[in-house]
């Protein structure tokens, strides 16, 4: 065993046999997910966006969270700019209490512009990722920002999830798969 290789072939990399010696094994190397997830663009994995208006009823809320299979929703204005957010745990609470769920608009209970944590299409997966961890959140909007009368507004293109992340390493791991 050669000291020098030892290092590529524990990380099977290179395998060794008797007789035949060192050779390639073949095997992507262990950071490939990370590599990737540092060159894609969040533009490129990004889902659709599921939006509503901000006089949306809690209850059409909670509809369009089972329709849509999304977890959180988000809050535009007439042209798309991003309003707000609102997730899962934010209907519950209000579910939970008194109000009229058909009357109460979601711009009530939603959290709003500018505490809204966001993401541009142009940065990458690992970023996205390391702001949902950052700030224990399940989701980004995907934003592209413009400057409108001196205020930056943000256009609403896509939606960044926890599921986004799990797809993307499920889909590197089949094309690197070691056998
Ligand atoms: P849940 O509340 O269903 O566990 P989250 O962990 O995503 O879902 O949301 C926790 C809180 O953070 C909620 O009050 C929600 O409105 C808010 N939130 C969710 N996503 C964002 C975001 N991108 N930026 C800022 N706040 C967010």
């Amino acid at each position: 065993m050669r000291p020098d290789l030892a290092v590529l072939t524990m990380s099977g990399l290179l395998d060794a046999r008797p007789r035949v010696g060192y050779f390639c094994s073949g095997r992507k190397p262990g950071l490939m997910a990370v590599e990737e997830a540092h060159r894609l663009t969040v533009d490129t994995v990004k889902a659709v966006p599921v939006v509503v208006k901000g006089d949306t009823s809690i209850y059409d809320c909670i509809v369009a969270m089972f329709t849509e299979d999304t977890g959180t929703l988000f809050i535009v204005s007439e042209a798309s700019y991003l309003e707000g957010v609102v997730s899962r745990k934010d209907l519950l609470k209000v579910a939970m209490g008194k109000g009229d769920l058909y009357k109460i608009p979601v711009r009530v209970v939603m959290t709003r512009v500018p505490n809204i944590v966001t993401i541009r299409g142009d940065e990458s997966v690992y970023e996205a990722a390391h702001r949902l961890m950052e700030h224990e959140i399940d989701s980004l909007p995907v934003v592209e920002p413009e400057t409108m009368n001196g205020k930056e507004l943000l256009k609403v293109s896509g939606r960044f999830t926890k599921t986004t992340v799990t797809r993307i390493f499920v889909e590197l791991g089949e094309s690197s798969k070691p056998f």
